[in-house]
């Protein structure tokens, strides 16, 4: 493999993303250059659709061990195109970077996957076991349409997978300098508090909802703080108030409601049940009269280690000289759909410092170890 071709066969494929403006869960016809590429390479497209969003899955043979990619073609809006060194969607190498809209998150890694499977390919048409692809168009909105529909359609079939390698921007300053095989959950609770309203003149601090609201949350932030002290070697688990709404247009009473907002991002090990039970305990004991709302928009998973984790270390550690920490911290990813699939699973991608800002941009020579790192990967585990 010739670093020159690599470098240009990626770039070519990234800019050509790039310049479609597939702001989520429009594809804007991203994907089809990608199965126009697969095409060529023998696999099979199963097109799966579901409302606005584009989903396929790529098949290349279907001997095990199964190895899949998966990716999103959508981006986040640009924000301030003002603010943009270059249009956002006109993709402009300079200084050794290539800016755009989903550089790194991720049409950049898309295309390093395509390019690392057209090299493996050719140089090893015998391989052992299969390849395939798990694209979607909606990861960056609700991803109520995307990755989630992929999973059902397998488990429909009957189709496992052995291996998934997912390519979000997991580096934080080198690439490959940290992978993940798992992420936190996130849970939300909507509080709403009733009280009598007073005059302030004639109420207490007892009659007001607000302190009581201030001690509760506090609260909850030791228990969490607590709750980390027995998960230290994992994430942590992070409590953060989203909202407090009084509702209150007058200056002399106290408020007559007060909705409170907060959000848990937790690992694993804490079971969303532990952390509901602990914190309605809590205000229980403050004989209040509320209404609590909880929404769990994502559970915690962790992916079982093994040969894919130890291949994705060997890689990395070949091309990039380190060796990459195991850091599952961060918002969620399609991985928790994945993982009900039984794979193992490892988020390998560009480094994450420019995504969903503007003037993201990925260094060239990334891209090219990027289809390395995938090139090598792929060798070891079906050759
Ligand atoms: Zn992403």
């Amino acid at each position: 493999m010739n670093n020159l071709n690599i470098l240009n066969s990626v770039l070519f494929l990234a800019k050509n993303l790039i310049k479609k403006k597939s702001i989520s869960p429009i594809d804007n016809g991203c994907q089809k250059i990608l199965i126009n590429r697969l095409n060529k390479l023998g696999f099979t497209i199963e097109l799966i659709p579901s409302k606005r969003t584009s989903n396929f899955i790529a098949w290349h043979g279907n001997k095990e061990p199964t190895l899949a990619f998966s990716g999103h073609t959508d981006v986040v809006g640009p924000g301030n195109i003002c603010n943009w060194h270059f249009n956002p969607f006109n993709p402009t190498i300079y200084n050794g970077m290539l800016y755009g809209r989903g550089s790194v998150d991720m049409k950049g890694a898309l295309s390093a996957m395509i390019v690392a499977t057209e090299y493996f390919l050719k140089y090893n048409p015998n391989h052992l076991g299969s390849l395939l692809f798990l694209i979607t168009s909606d990861e960056e909105s609700e991803a109520t349409n995307g990755t989630i529909k992929i999973v059902n359609k397998l488990i429909n079939i009957n189709k496992s997978i052995d291996y998934c390698i997912i390519g979000e921007p997991s580096s934080n300053y080198k690439l490959g300098d940290n992978i993940k095989n798992g992420r936190r959950g996130s849970l939300t609770c909507n509080l709403t508090i009733y009280s009598n309203q007073k005059h302030i003149a004639y109420s207490s601090i007892l009659t007001n909802p607000i302190y009581q609201i201030i001690d509760i949350i506090y609260q909850i932030s030791k228990i969490i703080e607590n709750l980390n002290l027995l998960h230290f070697m994992l994430p942590p688990t992070t409590f953060q108030v989203i909202n407090i709404n009084t509702k209150n247009n007058y200056i002399n009473t106290t408020p007559k409601e007060i909705l409170v907002q907060f959000n848990f991002r937790f690992n694993y090990k804490l079971k969303v049940s532990v952390i509901k039970d602990k914190v309605e305990s809590l205000i229980n004991k403050y004989h209040l009269n509320y209404k609590i709302n909880w929404i769990t928009s994502s559970n915690a998973f962790i992916s079982q280690t093994g040969k894919l984790l130890d291949t994705v270390k060997e890689a990395i550690n070949f091309y990039q000289g380190i060796i990459p920490n195991i850091n599952n911290s961060g918002g969620t990813s399609d991985g928790r759909f994945i993982n009900k699939l039984g794979a193992q699973i490892v988020e390998l991608g560009l480094v994450n410092e420019t995504i969903h800002r503007e003037n993201e941009c990925v260094s060239i020579i990334d891209l090219q170890q990027l289809v390395k790192i995938y090139y090598r990967i792929i060798k070891n585990l079906l050759t």
